[in-house]
Parts: structure tokens; C-alpha cells; sequence
């Protein structure tokens, strides 16, 4: 049996290889661009490898009921859309997607949109949608026979690596740039068993220093650039679709750091509309933090045909990248979608987050971004009251818990960020507060946070 039906295809200059050929840094060998994962055997309309619409959407809701490992898990249950492995038995799987899709009543209501949702890839098994990814990219690791897996991050990244790595009993290694350890990410990455190691260098340099490790030791890359990232990031677009009974939301909204996430969904979608499982693509916007922004100025500059890095700077940790590895990717989806490119402030990331938190949903900042975003295109009015919106929720909110004590504590923002904005700020936030143990003290402070 040989489930494999893909190729590798240079998302600059054209060139197509096998998925074994491709270089451990996963460049192409012709111009140095990124890898996308391609089927040729959908390219035919007749042919026996392109799949049936209506027989895939019977059997995806089939699986929801059975109590096979694959069919458990949010992307293999689809994977009649990622065939990347020879054999579907050797994928990693910690149960990963089937995320829930909430409906945000009380922020609809404040926007006057009524079909908002929140798309919760923060409920995955480590806390973040690079599950999805990594099941996907774990997978192709042990089936090629590695005993080594690498990444370079300090973040999401590094615990979802080192968990799959740990379920398909490979070995893996984290480098982090010294003095920007955030102890809490890193502790899972250290749980599930992760060699690290802290270089006197930033993530740029992290990320080359791994790079020519790999071309000199047989271990296997699982940064972005790792083009099978991507096809188990797309699953959420199916689920989404699905969700929705394959009529596909207006506009979808998702945060953009290394720009790998937007790339895996505007591809998720594209495949459904080519292979008529939906009749159209969502718009989809990219938003970012306003001090890490560089493709809001590409979109500025010459809508997308450029990237200039730049330092970045932002306390949604997760976005804090200048210079993104799949921009060119990403600038594609948003023109082939009619999507927007926007930034917004840190003051704004905070209130979102805190508004979402108020509906019950907690995210890390650079989650928030969705809905600060929203914001500002529904003021721009960009945005039409019946249009159905989809913010992605990237990651759980106990990623970042000191970024969240400190907005409620007063101490998040400096005076000039939080400029304009005091009252709104006010209003969301919760203070632990001291109070005498006594039934009538803590009586009469509820009484002071009314509303
Ligand atoms: C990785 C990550 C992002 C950014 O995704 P990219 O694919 O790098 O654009 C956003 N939010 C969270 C929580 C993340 O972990």
C-alpha cells in the first residue's frame, strides 16, 4: 500500500522535485525560496487519484463517530487531503484539531455583526495550532527514519515539537537565543524530554547555526520552513468548512508572525475550491502587532511583491518575527482572497484579549490580534453587518498568564501606549484585591465591581 501522492513544488522559481530530494534546510537548490506541497494526481479532472467531493464529506463525518486513532485526530480524520506519507500508519498523533468554533455573542453584539466566531486552535494538545503542523511534519520524520528532530524557537514551537517527538520516541533539540528564555514555554518543551540549548546569538542566528547542523548531521528541521508544517496547518480551513456545512465563512481573520499559519489556511481553502468541496474562498486578512508589521509595509510599500525585515518589537511574543520565512506565501493568499494587511497598537492587542477573555475565551496576545483587527475594519467599514467572520484563535492563554496579570494589575502598558484609551482599559480590567476574611468584606466588594 503507498498512500503518497506528493511532490514538492518551489514557490519561486517553479521547480518541481520528489519529497525525499528536498535539501535538509528546505530551500530549493535552484533560488534558495520555500517548498509547497503539491498533488498532481488532482490536477486531472478524470483522474483516479483526485478525490470526490460528496464521497470525502460522507466519510469525514463518518470518522467523527469512530474510534480509530487516525479518525480521532482533527487532521488525519481528513486525510484524503494531506497525502504525504507512504503509509498513513506511521503518522504521530496526540488527538490534535477538532477544535471548537464558539460563537462570540457579547462582541457581536458590541460590532453589530451577528455571525462572529472564534476558531479555538489554543485547544490543542500543547496549547497552540503548531500541533496541527507538527503531527503532520513528526510524521514524515519517522517514516524517513529519523532519530533526531530540531527546532529553533522559544516558544509554541519548541512544546509541540518535543511532545510528538516524544510519542514517536525520537530524540529532539531546541536552540534558544540566550537571556530571551521565557521559562514558562520552555518548561513543556523541557517535560517532554527536549534537549536545549541556549546560543549567545538572537533567532535569526539560532535559526542559521540549526540550519547548517542539519547538513551535517542527519537530523530533521521542523521550523516553518518544513513545507509538511503546512498541510497539517490547513486542516483547520476543512474544519472550519465543515463546521459551516461547506458554505465557507465571508472572511476569516489570523494573526501573521512567520506568515507559515495564513499560507497553511488560504492553501486549505484553495484546495477545497479547486476540488469543488466549496464554491468559493474566504477573504482572508493577516493582522499584526504594529512594532513587528513588516508585511503591513510590504502591502503598503507595493502590496505584497516586496519584504523589507525589519526589528521587531511587541509583547505578543508569538508575532515578534521581522523577518517571516513564508511571507511571499502569505502575500499570495491575501491578493488571491481580497483580504487585508493591517497592524494594530499594543494597547489594542490588551483590550481585545481582555474583551475575548470576558467572553470566556482566553487566547495569548498575539491571538487578540484577530479581534483588534476586526475592530478596525469594521470602523473602517470594511465589513458588512451580514458578512460571516471567523477570528483564529492561535493559542491558549496560560502560554502567557504574566502578560495577563499584568494588564489586570495596571502594569502591562506604559502611560503613552495606554494614551486615549484609560476608560476602555478601566473597565476590563480585574483586580485581585486584598480584603478581610470576613463573609461581609468579601460581600462588599462585589457590590464596588457592579457590572
Ligand atoms: C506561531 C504562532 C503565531 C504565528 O504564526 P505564524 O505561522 O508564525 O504566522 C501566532 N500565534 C501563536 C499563538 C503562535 O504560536
Amino acid at each position: 500500500m503507498n498512500d503518497n501522492l506528493h511532490q514538492l513544488h518551489c514557490f519561486g522559481c517553479g521547480a518541481r522535485i520528489a519529497g525525499p530530494e528536498a535539501l535538509p534546510d528546505f530551500r530549493c537548490a535552484e533560488c534558495g525560496d520555500l517548498f509547497e506541497v503539491e498533488y498532481p494526481g488532482w490536477v486531472q479532472r478524470k483522474g483516479p487519484d483526485r478525490p470526490n467531493p460528496g464521497a470525502l464529506k460522507w466519510l469525514w463525518r463518518e470518522r467523527k463517530s469512530s474510534s480509530e486513532l487516525l479518525d480521532q485526530s482533527g487532521v488525519w480524520r481528513f486525510r484524503e487531503l494531506l497525502p504525504i506519507l507512504d503509509n498513513f500508519g506511521n503518522a504521530v498523533t496526540l488527538r490534535e484539531g477538532n477544535t471548537p468554533l464558539y460563537h462570540l455573542t457579547r462582541t457581536s453584539k458590541a460590532l453589530g455583526i451577528d455571525q462572529l466566531f472564534a476558531k479555538h486552535q489554543g485547544m490543542n494538545p500543547t496549547g497552540s495550532f503548531k500541533d496541527t503542523g507538527m503531527t503532520a511534519a513528526m510524521s514524515v520524520a519517522r517514516e524517513r527514519g529519523f532519530t533526531w528532530v530540531a527546532c529553533a524557537s522559544t516558544g509554541n514551537t519548541s512544546a509541540a515539537m518535543a511532545a510528538y517527538a516524544a510519542r514517536a520516541g525520537l530524540r529532539s533539540l531546541v536552540l534558544i537565543p540566550d537571556g530571551k528564555i521565557a521559562w514558562g514555554k520552555l518548561s513543556q518543551a523541557m517535560d517532554y524530554g527536549a534537549v536545549t540549548c541556549q546560543l549567545k546569538a538572537d533567532f535569526d542566528g539560532c535559526l542559521t547555526l540549526l540550519t547548517q547542523i542539519v547538513k551535517e548531521a542527519p537530523i530533521y528541521l521542523l521550523n516553518s520552513v518544513n513545507p509538511y508544517r503546512l498541510e497539517g496547518q490547513k486542516t483547520p480551513a476543512f474544519e472550519i468548512a465543515e463546521a459551516f456545512d461547506w458554505n465557507v465563512p465571508d472572511h476569516l481573520i489570523v494573526p501573521g508572525g512567520n506568515l507559515g499559519n495564513s499560507s497553511a489556511l488560504g492553501k486549505g481553502f484553495r484546495e477545497l475550491h479547486e476540488l469543488g468541496l466549496v464554491a468559493r474562498m474566504p477573504r482572508i486578512s493577516v493582522i499584526q502587532a504594529e512594532g513587528a508589521n513588516p508585511l503591513v509595509r510590504s502591502f503598503e510599500a507595493n502590496h505584497g511583491a516586496s519584504l523589507e525585515p525589519v526589528e521587531a518589537h511587541t509583547r505578543a511574543t508569538a508575532i515578534r518575527i521581522g523577518n517571516p520565512a513564508s511571507w511571499r506565501k502569505a502575500a499570495r493568499v491575501i491578493q488571491d482572497t481580497g483580504g487585508w494587511c493591517l497592524d494594530v497598537s499594543e494597547a489594542e492587542i490588551a483590550i481585545a484579549k481582555a474583551e475575548l477573555g470576558a467572553e470566556g475565551l482566553g487566547c495569548e496576545p498575539a491571538s487578540a490580534v484577530t479581534l483588534a483587527g476586526l475592530k478596525k475594519l469594521v470602523k473602517q467599514g470594511a465589513i458588512a453587518a451580514n458578512e460571516t467572520v471567523v477570528l483564529v484563535l492561535t493559542g491558549h492563554t496560560l502560554k502567557d498568564a504574566d502578560y495577563t496579570i499584568d494588564f489586570h494589575s495596571g502594569t502591562l502598558l506604559t502611560d503613552e501606549e495606554a494614551r486615549g484609551r484609560e476608560r476602555e482599559i478601566e473597565a476590563l480590567r480585574r483586580n485581585a484585591v486584598v480584603v478581610d476574611a470576613t463573609p461581609a468584606a468579601v460581600l462588599a466588594t462585589l457590590k464596588g465591581s457592579a457590572g
